[in-house]
């Protein structure tokens, strides 16, 4: 696996690694030229050595040749010579002083045999090819020849002496001995070995001293390197053969060595000048290279930091921007404006993690988790769950945008307190004020809050519901909280008023409400055994006559028992469930009165409605449809609607009760009285009969105040030509009240408790008030 290497590193290498080279080239190529230089002047050098070498000889034996020409002519010397006897040659010889002037002398007969030489030991030696060789010699020229002997190498010349004729032949030589090669050392400045031409290269004569010769041929072939000029070795010379013409049948070798310790050491200077130079260069830019690769590496390290952080969710810190290198500035600047951005989407999620997007109250979610911070350090907290009551119905009316704007205003109201605002859902909002606020504080608040909302035109008026609740003691975890502000509003449907604080008994009222949805909605989605039809019939008074009955539902329970249809409906309503409870009503009446029908009996049936169901039009329309499957007509159903029901949305009832008269149904107001401005509303109702409410008959034998109500009842629906029906009938004489009076009809437990159908045809074949039948077949 490949290590990967840090940019800084990378950088370092590159930089560096480029200037190492290139310092490295140059020192090579400076290397390569001083040597090729000192290679060429050395070349030069043995050149002109050779030549000088060869001149100084040649020179010499120019002096030699002469000395034994002018010996070999001299008169004293001839004619020793011609006597053959070396005692006389010696004499003249001495005689002449001659013998300086040659390191050997040789004479020789015509028969090539020595007569006498000097040094005598060339005699001794018996070396006859030397005569030999010089027998037939051409006496006008110089006869030259080197000579080995006794180890010496000699350059000799050869002159015939003649008196006149040639008589014998002088050899003169002089020898390439020790002090020979000093000199020419001297004049040449370079070193003169001669050794012997075998293997063992023997060093025969030189103008160094011999053993230190030996050793320089033995290194000779050795390169001359930069460790040995360093360690100045003595033996630092260039060594080379000399080709002396004439010289190549002789076992011997001339070598030139010349001292070339000089020329490389100031070469070495000089390289060693560019080394330190590059040395130089090569710490400079390692100094420059790590400078820039930090430089550059720095602030990219600070970036990859900064976009861990980044990764990590810290945005507060921005990036610092390095402007040394642009790019990197720039990208650091791109980076803060990322940052800046993820920054500011992460509050805006934020925003909307813990908001409310349509009000810009907090949310239930986050409310819940600060309330229950709060709660856990122990805070004593007033609480207020404020409700905006018919939201629903503004949102149904005006439709979702009106509905959103009082919503958000309702929130503008509410920020405008110190305090923790909160939506929960739909129009309920919860409210933690920093200080806790008194009646006549939340008073004002309710004020503020009910200002009607001025949207697109409309005035809409506003009702708000205030729940209180004293934590911890009314709850001390926001779960308990939610669920008691819950039991308040749900309190507050059934009382008017306006501001409820948490009473313990409202939990069991609450929990026992929470069960009867939950069976009412089994037994709504089951099989429905448990609910069933009673009916309670209705006098009409003039001709005592059976002219009715009023449909009533009943609820007996597995898990509850028997449950009040007071009781029930009204939670119904409030949960949402009327609509199947009266879909069921609706058929199992609608059937019975069928079977009522079939049996010819020709009263009609009385169903009491919610406000919801008239709020309902295509529930009205369904109603028609059925009636007619039945075979019967909207006439033979008359409808109770409570007169509260109208009051809260007269408008809306009114439209759907005219369209439902317009189809051919009845209407009754049913518990008559109870309401306010109910009288108001006559002149306008579809409605052909109204209920007095039997609170006003009960007890209307024995009750003054009831009779007189009663009585002002009946006046003004004689004024109004309304049918009167009086409701809780318990006692002859309230029936007879009510006759005398001039009301219509009369209903109640004095007549016949509502019954069970069979109960009903029991009734109806025994009771003594009238029945009208048709004929039955
Ligand atoms: P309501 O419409 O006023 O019905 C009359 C109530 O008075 C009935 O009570 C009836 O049993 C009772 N009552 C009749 N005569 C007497 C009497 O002489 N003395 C006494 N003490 N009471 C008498 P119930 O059946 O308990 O019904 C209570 C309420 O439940 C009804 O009041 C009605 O508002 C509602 N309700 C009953 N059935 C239905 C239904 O099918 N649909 C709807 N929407 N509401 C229903
Ligand atoms: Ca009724
Ligand atoms: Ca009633």
């Amino acid at each position: 696996m490949m290590r990967s290497l840090s940019l800084r590193h990378s950088l370092f290498r590159i930089l560096l690694g480029s200037t190492v080279l290139t310092a490295g080239l140059i020192l090579l190529s400076v290397w390569n030229a001083t040597d090729d230089l000192v290679q060429q002047n050395l070349e030069k050098e043995l050149a002109i050595d050779t030549n000088i070498l060869q001149h100084i000889v040649e020179e010499r034996t120019k002096a030699l040749y002469a000395s034994t020409k002018a010996l070999s002519t001299a008169y004293e010397f001839r004619a020793a010579f011609a006597s053959y006897d070396p005692p006389t040659i010696n004499s003249a010889l001495q005689t002449m002083d001659a013998r300086q002037d040659f390191d050997f002398l040789v004479m020789l007969n015509l028969q090539d045999e020595t007569i006498t030489s000097f040094p005598d030991n060339i005699l001794v030696s018996g070396d006859r090819s030397f005569g030999e060789r010089y027998r037939n010699i051409d006496p006008s020229e110089i006869t030259r020849d080197y000579v080995f002997m006794n180890d010496t190498l000699y350059h000799a010349v050869v002159a015939p002496v003649a008196a006149p004729r040639v008589i014998g032949y002088l050899g003169a030589a002089f020898a390439l001995d020790d002090n020979f090669l000093a000199l020419l050392s001297e004049v040449v400045q370079a070193e003169v070995i001669i050794t012997s031409d075998d293997n063992s290269a023997r060093v025969l004569n030189s103008s160094l001293p011999h053993d230190f010769a030996a050793r320089l041929i033995v290194r000779s072939d050795r390169e001359i390197n930069w460790f040995r000029i360093m360690a100045q070795d003595e033996s630092l010379y260039e060594v080379r053969e000399l080709e002396l013409p004439g010289i190549d049948h002789i076992p011997v070798k001339i070598r030139i060595a010349l001292d070339v310790s000089e020329q490389y050491l100031s070469v070495l200077d000089l390289q060693t000048v560019v080394i330190v130079i590059a040395l130089g260069i090569i710490v400079l830019s390692l100094a420059i290279s790590m400078v820039l690769a930090r430089r550059v590496s720095t602030p990219v390290n600070q970036l990859v930091t900064a976009v861990n952080e980044i990764a990590e969710g810290h945005y507060q810190e921005p990036v610092k921007s390095d402007d040394r290198v642009s790019e990197i500035g720039e990208l650091a600047r791109a980076f803060n404006t990322m940052q800046a951005r993820i920054r500011s989407r992460e509050d805006h999620i934020l925003f909307q993690a813990q908001h409310d997007m349509l009000s810009g109250l907090y949310n239930r979610h986050f409310v819940e988790e600060k309330l229950n911070q709060r709660l856990d350090a122990g805070e004593t907290l007033q609480i207020l769950g404020i409700n905006i009551m018919g939201i629903r119905t503004i949102n149904d009316l005006y439709g979702y945008t009106t509905g959103d704007f009082c919503i958000k205003t309702m929130a503008q109201r509410t920020l405008s307190w110190p305090g923790m605002a909160a939506r929960l859902a739909g129009g309920d909002f919860l409210f933690v004020p920093d200080v806790p606020l008194d009646e006549t504080a939340i008073d004002a608040f309710r004020q503020q809050l009910e200002a009607p909302v001025e949207f697109d035109g409309l005035v809409i008026p506003m009702k708000v519901f205030f729940a209180h609740l004293s934590c911890p003691s009314d709850g001390d975890t926001t779960e308990e909280v939610f669920r008691k502000i819950n039991i308040l509003s749900d309190e507050s449907k059934q009382h008017d008023h306006w501001l409820i604080a948490f009473k313990e008994e409202m939990q069991t009222k609450y929990l026992r409400r929470l069960t009867i949805i939950t069976e009412l909605k089994k037994v709504l989605t089951g099989d429905q055994t448990e609910l069933s039809m009673v009916y309670q019939p209705k006098v009409h008074l003039q001709t005592n006559r059976v002219c009715s009955v009023e449909a009533l539902i009943r609820w007996n329970s597995a898990s509850l028992g028997f449950v009040p249809p007071d009781e029930f409906i009204g939670i119904a309503e409030q949960a949402g469930l009327i609509e199947q409870v009266t879909t069921w009503v609706l058929e199992r009446t609608l059937d019975d009165l069928a079977g009522f029908r079939q049996q010819g009996y020709v009263f009609s049936v009385a169903i009491n409605l919610s406000t919801q169901d008239i709020q309902r039009p295509e529930l009205m329309q369904s109603l028609a449809e059925k009636i007619a499957a039945k075979g019967l007509t909207p006439s033979d159903v008359e409808l109770e609607i409570t007169e509260s029901d109208l009051v809260e949305d007269a408008a809306l009832a009114i439209r759907n009760l005219n369209t439902l008269k317009a189809m051919g149904f009845h209407f009754a107001i049913d518990d008559f009285g109870t309401g306010y401005s109910s009288l108001a509303y006559l002149k306008t109702l579809p409605v052909q009969t109204i209920k007095i409410d039997k609170s006003f008959v009960l007890k209307l034998a024995s009750d003054d105040s009831d009779q007189q109500i009663v009585r002002t009842v009946l006046n003004l629906a004689a004024v109004f030509h309304l049918c009167v029906v009086a409701e809780g009938v318990e006692d002859e004489r309230s029936l007879q009240i009510l006759k005398d009076g001039g009301c219509d009809i009369a209903q109640g437990y004095f007549i016949s408790r509502p019954l069970t159908v069979p109960a009903m045809y029991e009734w109806l074949g025994s009771t003594h008030y009238g029945i009208q039948r048709t004929e039955t077949t």
